[in-house]
Order: structure tokens, then C-alpha cells, then sequence
């Protein structure tokens, strides 16, 4: 196994893991009434850990201190092999955890436990969207469906996982932490809109999906490539002055970005630098989901949060539906899956709508942070058909009366404050 760290510039040397660990998702578990309050009775929880798997391996790195006889156990892991390994027990005060799990959290959320993707299209002497639009959605389909013929991945969990927010939870408790999320007002859960807008013809219908939102008093992100296309500053600042955000969705839609090198990956972000600075950009969003190590280690130069890492792609994803931190980066991840996405799997027009809403029912019982992302681009939800499940969507979202509906840099900074995550310029 390796992972974008070696290709991303990191010191060079093995990870001792690499060369043992094999991504097979072991089950959590629950006894004895204690588990999250979002995992149902019974309800086994998928998750790959830091360790080999084979249960000989797996109670070695466990064997810190199992427990002791006549501990209640709280919770075991089902290994590949059949047999149980105690992952937490009670004996007298506070459950007590067989495994670090703070580490095992940061394995989910930097998606150490496969490969990041690198797509073809890098490779490509022309930009790809000299292909056109109808075409590139007819090969994103044939590879989807190329996809879907071997199997969906068995993890991360579809359409939401929270294996890492069920290990964060164990780990507070172990703590004696509280790990309740409270949301301004007093809400139960955070919601963002967020559009990545490709190409100009999604610029020139964006109004399509604004409309839907102004209507029901709801604001959202608007990601733009900052020298791909034509920019009508007049739109941007109506739309700033409307309360939407303008983030940045990278200096051109090549999808290579994520893979330059250091020096050229700086000077595409400092193209960005205008547009960023003259609507107070606070947030990046890489074109198709590509993301790296070395890019999240640049991007602190212009950005406060990256939008990037969605909550579970095509066998990837952070497994969490809270923002978290990368370096001085805050991590806004998207956990409801994209419009992009759902017309790529060929998902109709109400099946689109249910699976954004089951997503968003199941982040709000986490009390987490649901981010959907939809294009204006014609070939994506810049049609009538993609107006009109977004207009139903947001009429869904806006009769939630718990829910925190707010920009994403917005919420990038609330999380900030909270968590005593400093931007890199502060004293
Ligand atoms: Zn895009």
C-alpha cells in the first residue's frame, strides 16, 4: 500500500504499516446499552483501523492492557477471521479503550487507508473539457459503470459514513469528554450550500440554482475558477452583496493541480490571489475532489478551509461528517454526495433528491455538518431537471427548523473558533 504521502513529498523510508496492512473492514460492535446515540441497537459499524487485520496481528497491536476478568466488555471488533477483540470495557468508572483511537481517527480522516485517486486526464495534452460536455459525461458513466461492475466498495459506508466520528466518540468518552456538537441558536445540526462552478457556461446559468435558494431566504458558496473561463465581476459582487460567498475552485479546471510541483502549484494559487482578495475567499474547493498531501500544505498561503475530502467516495473518503483540521487548515468535508456524482451512477431525478435527503437526515442525527454540492454547468444540475430536484431540495432544507443553515466559510469559522484553530497570519 502507499499512500499520497510518499508522492507528495514526504521524507522518503517505508511506513512500517505499508508493507503489513491490508484494507480489509473489520465490525464494531456494541453491548450493554453503551454507543453512540446515532448507532442503532445491534447496528455493526464498518471501519478499516492502522493495523493488520488477521486477529494474531490485531490483539498484538491491542494488547496494550485487555481487560481485566469480570470487566464488562462495551464494545468488540469482528476481525476477517470470525473471532472478537475486546475494543472497550468498563471496569469501575469510565469505559476504557483497547486501541489508540485518536490515531485510528486520523487514519479514516486523512484516508491513509488507500490510495488517492489520480486521474487520466491529467495526462492529456489538450484541457479535457476541449472534449465535449455530452462526451465526457458519456466516458464518466462508461468508467462508473467499469466501477460498479467490480463491486461497490464495502467501505467507506454510502451515501454517509461515521466510522471516525463513532471512534471520536468513544474516545471522549473514554476522556470523560462531552462530544455533543452545539450549533449557534441553539441548533442541532449545520447545514452549507456549496456550488462548484466549472465552466462558463455554468457561470451564465447560475441564476438557475440562486433563484431556488433566495426564494426560501437561503444563501450559499459559489466556487469559481479563477482563469478559466469569463468572470462578470458585476455577478460576483451581487452575489456578495446578496450574503453568498465566493470561494475559489482553483486557477483553471485541468485537473492537475494537486500534482504540480510545489513551486508551480504556488503560482496557480497566487493566480487565485485577486479574486480571493477582492471578495474575501476563505475557502478552496480542487477541482473533481483531486487532492494530495502537498496541496493541503500549500494551500494555508491563500486559504482558511479546504472543501475537498468528501465523506465517502468510491472506496475513499474522511469517514466524518465534522469538520476537521489539516495543519492550519480547516477541512470542510462534503458529506452529502455531489450532483456530479449521482448523475455519473445514472441515479433519476427522484432518487437524486431521496439519497440528499436520507444523507442529510442521518448527518443531522450525528448533529454533524451536511455540505451539498451541486453544479450550474448544463451537464450537471444547470438544466431544468437539475433546478427542479435542487428547488426541491432546498425547499426540504429550508423547513428544517434545527438546522444551522449558514455559508461554508461561515461554518469553517465557527468550527475554527471553537476547536482554537489559528489562521497561519494570526498573532
Ligand atoms: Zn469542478
Amino acid at each position: 500500500m502507499r499512500n499520497d504521502a510518499s508522492a507528495a513529498g514526504a521524507p522518503p523510508g517505508p511506513d512500517p504499516r505499508a508493507t503489513t496492512f491490508s484494507p480489509t473492514p473489520v465490525r464494531l460492535r456494541f453491548s450493554g446499552g453503551w454507543r453512540p446515540p446515532w448507532v442503532a441497537e445491534g447496528e455493526e459499524v464498518r471501519l478499516v483501523l492502522p493495523f493488520p487485520p488477521d486477529t494474531q496481528a490485531t490483539a498484538g497491536a491491542f494488547s496494550r492492557a485487555g481487560p481485566p476478568a469480570g470487566a464488562e466488555v462495551l464494545a468488540s471488533f469482528t476481525v476477517p477471521a470470525g473471532s472478537a477483540v475486546p475494543a472497550a470495557w468498563r471496569d469501575g468508572g469510565r469505559p476504557r479503550l483497547g486501541f489508540p483511537a485518536a490515531e485510528a481517527v486520523d487514519f479514516l480522516r486523512l484516508e491513509r487507508y488507500a490510495p488517492r485517486r489520480r486521474p487520466v486526464t491529467r495526462f492529456l495534452p489538450f484541457h479535457y473539457h476541449w472534449v465535449p460536455s455530452g462526451l465526457r459525461l458519456g466516458i464518466q458513466r462508461v468508467l462508473s459503470w467499469l466501477d460498479a461492475r467490480k463491486g461497490r466498495p464495502t467501505f467507506p459506508t454510502w451515501p454517509v459514513d461515521t466510522a471516525a466520528d463513532v471512534l471520536g466518540w468513544m474516545e471522549a468518552e473514554a476522556r470523560g469528554a462531552t462530544s455533543v456538537p452545539r450549533w449557534p441558536g441553539g441548533k442541532s445540526f449545520a447545514l452549507a450550500l456549496t456550488h462548484d462552478i466549472d465552466t462558463g457556461g455554468g457561470f451564465r446559468r447560475l441564476g438557475l440554482l440562486r433563484r431556488e435558494e433566495e426564494r426560501r431566504g437561503l444563501r450559499s458558496t459559489w466556487n469559481v475558477v479563477a482563469a478559466h473561463y469569463r468572470l462578470d465581476d458585476g455577478v460576483l459582487r451581487d452575489l456578495a452583496a446578496a450574503g453568498h460567498e465566493i470561494g475559489s475552485h482553483g486557477d483553471n479546471h485541468d485537473n492537475r493541480i494537486a500534482f504540480d510541483e510545489p513551486a508551480a502549484m504556488r503560482r496557480r494559487l497566487e493566480v487565485c490571489r485577486p479574486l480571493v482578495e477582492r471578495y474575501a475567499a476563505r475557502g478552496f474547493r480542487s477541482p473533481s475532489l483531486l487532492r494530495t498531501d502537498r496541496l493541503f500544505e500549500t494551500l494555508p498561503l491563500l486559504f482558511r478551509y479546504d472543501a475537498s475530502v468528501p465523506n465517502t467516495c468510491e472506496g475513499l473518503g474522511c469517514c466524518t461528517v465534522f469538520p476537521f483540521r489539516i495543519g492550519s487548515l480547516v477541512e470542510l468535508p462534503l458529506t452529502v454526495p455531489e450532483d456530479a456524482h449521482l448523475l455519473f451512477h445514472r441515479v433519476p431525478l427522484a432518487d437524486r433528491v431521496a439519497v440528499w435527503e436520507a444523507s442529510i437526515e442521518r448527518i443531522r442525527r450525528v448533529g454533524g455538518v451536511a455540505v451539498l454540492n451541486t453544479h450550474p454547468d448544463p451537464q450537471f444540475s444547470g438544466n431544468e431537471e437539475g433546478r427542479e430536484a435542487y428547488g426541491r431540495i432546498v425547499e426540504r432544507i429550508a423547513a428544517y427548523g434545527d438546522a444551522w443553515v449558514t455559508t461554508a466559510g461561515a461554518l469553517a469559522e465557527q468550527w475554527a473558533a471553537w476547536n482554537g484553530v489559528k489562521a497561519p497570519n494570526d498573532p
